[in-house]
């Protein structure tokens, strides 16, 4: 059985986490609700015991299965990005991975669909959104190329591994108005872009460079 230090979110003092809004703020984030997000879920939850020590460093640290729960600059980043045309209704997510970026999502969205391709890792995800009763995130294992179909359209879709192009099926799952925010590109030469959906047009702008796990086929048990 897996447990988690819920104390720890006590114990964690409020001035690590401080440091790190401090931190986000240099970096250039400027949304409150974003910062505020940031500073009230616990990221050690997130990790692996052994690295919760490092949880509120601005670093990107292993999962397991290859896989990275992203720097927290980046999540908040991303959350800016999508927020910035203002509330959020229904937001997908592409990689669920640790859970994190969809428990910062689930405080600023109504409702978050997110989909994971490693069952173990999705598996794990869901005991720490039980946990911290984030009753908000819907989760399944699937093939995010795909999106959510049965749960379209979503006013935001935030793909967290990198397609080497956007998969079209997830262009379509947005609302008019909505926008997606994705890394894109082959290993080394990935650009963090925002696409912004006018009925059937898609404007396109491209944010900074970034590094993201790949995006994969297929689902493994
Ligand atoms: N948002 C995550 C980041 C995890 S890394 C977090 O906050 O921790 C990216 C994740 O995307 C990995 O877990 C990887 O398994 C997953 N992934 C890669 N390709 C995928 C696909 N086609 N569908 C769903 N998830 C995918």
């Amino acid at each position: 059985m897996t447990t988690f230090d819920l104390q720890g979110i006590g114990m964690t003092s409020a001035r690590t986490r401080k440091r790190l809004i401090e931190r986000l703020k240099e970096a250039g984030v400027k949304d409150h609700e974003v910062l505020s997000a940031m500073f009230s879920v616990p990221r050690h939850i997130f990790v692996d015991e052994a690295l919760a020590h490092r949880a509120y460093e601005d670093t990107a640290l292993p999962i397991g299965h290859a896989q990275t729960i992203s720097q927290p600059y980046i999540v908040a980043r991303m959350s800016e990005l999508l927020r910035e045309k203002g509330p959020l209704g229904r937001v997908l997510e592409v990689g669920t991975g640790s859970g994190y970026q969809a428990a910062i999502m689930a405080r600023l969205a109504q409702s978050v669909y997110t989909v994971e391709r490693i069952e173990p890792l999705l598996t794990r995800a869901v005991k720490r959104f039980r946990a911290l009763r984030l009753d908000n995130i819907y989760s399944r294992l699937s093939d995010g190329s795909w999106g959510w179909q049965e749960k379209a359209p979503f006013d935001g879709i935030i793909v967290t591994c990198a397609p080497s192009v956007i998969p079209p099926e997830l262009l379509d799952q947005l609302v008019d108005g909505g926008r997606l925010v994705a890394p894109v590109g082959e290993d080394g030469a990935q650009v963090l872009k925002v696409y912004q959906r006018t009925g059937d047009r898609f404007v396109e702008k491209t944010v900074e460079s970034v590094r993201f796990v790949p995006l994969l086929p297929g689902v493994v048990r």
